[in-house]
């Protein structure tokens, strides 16, 4: 008898559908490399701004997350989400063995003593969109706002996604070839939805 999901799983949080779903992504990176070329720039210029944010948010950490009495990477149910996964995949990143909590870890499986062991572009955007209450503070102290930035790395995650969909399906309309690819990544666009 199949497992019933628990609708509180991430996406793709078994070895398998990890394999499927990165495995898919590797054929239609290789498949439509070169009508890819805009989506490889704008995962570079989303690399650049997630690591331009690095050293402020490392700050952060540093100011705040020693004395957290409730960390967050100990407790967050965090996942990498589709377009996650498209800008590793897309910036030629080296990706992650599984989702951050497999196999039902009670925590992230990337949190480290010495705190998470992922480079900021590695981590999934949930990680660094989120700034708790001491964090926003500080902020607000020293007048820093982030909203414009965390709004361009919206877009452009936005952005990435909508073209290599575009792109991935355009050419099978124009070729009327039966990908059978296609289907692995629908599926996972659905568990993505449901999931958000
Ligand atoms: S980011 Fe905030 S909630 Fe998370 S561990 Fe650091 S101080 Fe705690
Ligand atoms: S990936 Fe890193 S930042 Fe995100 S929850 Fe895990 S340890 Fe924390």
């Amino acid at each position: 008898m199949q497992p019933v999901p628990d609708p509180f799983d991430p996406p793709w949080h078994t070895a398998a559908r990890w394999q499927e779903v990165n495995a898919a992504l590797v054929h239609l990176r290789q498949r439509h490399r070169t009508a890819l070329d805009r989506c490889r720039d704008l995962a570079r210029r989303l690399e650049r701004r997630l690591d331009g944010l690095g050293p402020l948010m490392d700050e952060l950490c540093r100011a705040t997350c020693p004395d957290c009495r409730t960390p967050c990477c100990a407790t967050a149910l965090v996942w990498f989400d589709f377009r996650d996964l498209l800008f590793l995949h897309l910036a030629e990143l080296p990706l992650p063995a599984s989702q951050p909590r497999y196999p039902h870890r009670r925590h992230c499986r990337f949190l480290s003593p010495g705190g998470c062991l992922l480079p900021r572009p590695r981590r999934p955007w949930l990680c660094t969109w989120y700034l708790c209450p001491p964090q926003t503070a500080i902020l607000r102290l020293r007048n820093i706002c982030l909203d414009a930035e965390m709004k361009a790395i919206k877009s452009l995650r936005q952005e990435l996604e909508d073209e290599f969909i575009a792109v991935t399906h355009k050419r099978l309309d124009e070729t009327g070839e039966i990908d059978e690819t296609h289907p692995q990544i629908a599926q996972t666009n659905m568990d993505y939805s449901n999931a958000k």
